[in-house]
This record gives C-alpha cells, sequence and structure tokens, in this order.
C-alpha cells in the first residue's frame, strides 16, 4: 500500500527532523559530556600571521578552562573562504571550532553565488576575541618615507609597484583596497596563503608593500625590519606610539579595524556553545592573554562582546556594511 501525499509528506518530515538529531549526534557526542576529546580550532590562514597568532594566544587558556587539549589547525586558500567551508560542514559537536576575522562578512559580496556556506545561516557565532588595528607597511628599502610621499610615489610608479595580501576577502586585501581605491591607483597584486609569509617576503624585500594587522607588524616596525607609515585607527595606539594615523597622515578614508570571532557549525547543542563561550571569556580575561594582545597592539574585547549574541550582530551589521561598500566599488 502506497501512503497518501500527506502522510508521505508528514513521514518525510519526520525522516528530515531525525536526520537533523542524527548530524548532532552523529560522532557519538553528548552534548552534556562535552567536552570528551581533543577541540581543534581551524585558522583560515597560514601559520605565523595575526589571526594564527591570536588564536594561539587564546588555545592554551581556553585548553584549561575546557580541560582538554586544543589543536590548532591552519587550513588556507581563498582569503579564509576554504576553512570556512569546510567547519561549515563538519559534525556540529563542538570539536571543530573556526577563527575568523572581518573576512566572514566580506565574503558574501566578494564571492557571490560561488561562496559555499553561509556565514549566518550554516553557523552558530561563539563570541569576538578582539578587533586588531592595521598598520600600512613597505619593505624597509622602498622608496618614501612618509605616508604623503607613499602616496605621491605609487601615483607615480603604479605599474611597478607590488602590493602583498592574504588573498580576496582577507583583511590585507580589504585595507589594500581601501587604500588603493582611494588614492586611484591599481598596482600588482601579490596574494599569499596569509600574512605571515607574506611578511617574510616583505621582510626580504621581494614586495613593496602590505596592510596588516598590528598582532603580525608590531615587532617588525620596532625592531625596523619594515617600514611603517600610519596606523587605521582613530587614535595612535600605545604599541607604537610614533605612528601617525591616517587622518594625521592626510588618508581619513583609510579607517579599519579587524575583529575576530570563533564559530562552530549550525547545529552545534545550546550546551556546547554555552560552554565555548564562557572558555572563550576565561580566556579574555587572562592576565598573559592580555599582557600579549598589549604588546601587539590590541585588546581583548569586553566581557559582554565575548558572547554569541553581540558577535551574530556585529556579523549581520557586518555583512550589510561591506555588500554596500564592495557593491558600490564593483567588488
Ligand atoms: N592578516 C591576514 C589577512 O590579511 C590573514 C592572516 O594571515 O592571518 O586577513
Amino acid at each position: 500500500m502506497t501512503p497518501g501525499p500527506r502522510k508521505a509528506a508528514a513521514y518525510l518530515g519526520a525522516l528530515a527532523g531525525l536526520s537533523l538529531t542524527l548530524a548532532a549526534c552523529s560522532s557519538g557526542a553528548d552534548p552534556a559530556a562535552y567536552p570528551e576529546d581533543d577541540v581543534e580550532i581551524v585558522v583560515p590562514f597560514a601559520a605565523g600571521g595575526p589571526t594564527d597568532t591570536v588564536t594561539r594566544m587564546i588555545a592554551e587558556p581556553m585548553a584549561q578552562e575546557l580541560g582538554v587539549q586544543i589543536v590548532v589547525q591552519n587550513v588556507e586558500g581563498a582569503g579564509g573562504t576554504v576553512a570556512a567551508g569546510q567547519v561549515a560542514a563538519e559534525d556540529p559537536d563542538g570539536y571543530t571550532v573556526l577563527m575568523h576575522h572581518i573576512g566572514m562578512s566580506t565574503a558574501p559580496a566578494l564571492y557571490g553565488d560561488a561562496l559555499a556556506y553561509d556565514p549566518v545561516a550554516d553557523f552558530r557565532t561563539v563570541g569576538l576575541v578582539t578587533e586588531v588595528p592595521m598598520t600600512i607597511i613597505a619593505r624597509s628599502d622602498f622608496e618614501p618615507d612618509t605616508l604623503e610621499d607613499f602616496v605621491t610615489y605609487v601615483q607615480e610608479h603604479e605599474s611597478e609597484v607590488t602590493m602583498a595580501t592574504a588573498g580576496e576577502g582577507a583583511a590585507s586585501d580589504l585595507c589594500g583596497r581601501l587604500l588603493t581605491s582611494a588614492l586611484g591607483v591599481e598596482v600588482t597584486v601579490v596574494p599569499y596563503d596569509g600574512t605571515g609569509p607574506a611578511m617574510e617576503d616583505l621582510v626580504g624585500k621581494q614586495v613593496d608593500f602590505m596592510c596588516d594587522q598590528t598582532t603580525n607588524t608590531t615587532t617588525q616596525i620596532t625592531e625596523g625590519t619594515v617600514k611603517a607609515y600610519a596606523v587605521t585607527t582613530p587614535e595612535r595606539i600605545d604599541a607604537l606610539p610614533d605612528l601617525p594615523t591616517t587622518a594625521e597622515a592626510g588618508q581619513p578614508d583609510i579607517a579599519v579595524s579587524v575583529w575576530h570571532g570563533l564559530y562552530v557549525p549550525a547545529e552545534t547543542p545550546d550546551e556546547v556553545v554555552e560552554k565555548l563561550t564562557a572558555a572563550l571569556q576565561t580566556a579574555l580575561a587572562d592576565q598573559s592573554v592580555i599582557d600579549q594582545m598589549a604588546g601587539l597592539g590590541t585588546t581583548p574585547v569586553e566581557h559582554d562582546r565575548a558572547t554569541p549574541e553581540a558577535h551574530t550582530e556585529l556579523l549581520t551589521e557586518q555583512i550589510a556594511t561591506w555588500s554596500d561598500v564592495i557593491g558600490t566599488q564593483g567588488g
């Protein structure tokens, strides 16, 4: 006997509900007992860069709070979108967590239908981590010494100048686009798997300039292995007090800071997300994390921003903002 259409629909609905429940439990994980095994945090850029640095800073205190090991895994490619797509498809059990930055909100406008995931529908937010200023830096022997000179030089030599980025949608790409479009120039973009390797080439004088987070540039600026022109915040920062702001150096439109947050796949149970949020909050209150971040020009977000609510609010607001900005630039 074949079931009538309504019965068939109810049966299919029940099956769909069952498969969702099974998906949540497919790794055999019991949310109440979480975590019972190592947790992996996926970094969407190469090791040694700013996203990797921030992740490794919080991994140890988070692991202590959770009572298990945290393994940091670098999955590079396509400005961070390869890793995000991979985590979206993982079991929703809290054992695979994504660290991502502002690129989570620029990707929909930049990649459109080619994006394999929806940053809002396919993830749950765990909490914001930090907001990091960016710096405009160049190889130590690049001719211009100030941002004003840099503007003139790049406008006169645009066909020769090279800019390092971590791929389309990366923060370095976003800041670089803002800068080159403000100057009305097109330079040659050299994409890397992350700004860790890009920084090696900048110090090695293989590429001319880059915009990158202070978490990857403060040491090199202080040691003089790169030349610094400006920081992209409204105020100067304590870690680099001599560095002018972009506004002071005549480029007020280059204002961007790079927020980071943690994500898990969409069907992850509440209990698991709550434990990850609590571990994140503990890590951000850890004095050694606060000190390490201060030394690299940033601070942990306040306690009430290391929450899914504050993180989701920022993510959705930023997706709308960047879709306007990138859309109007013809991104
Ligand atoms: N700072 C890089 C970016 O441009 C990413 C990284 O290597 O962490 O987004």
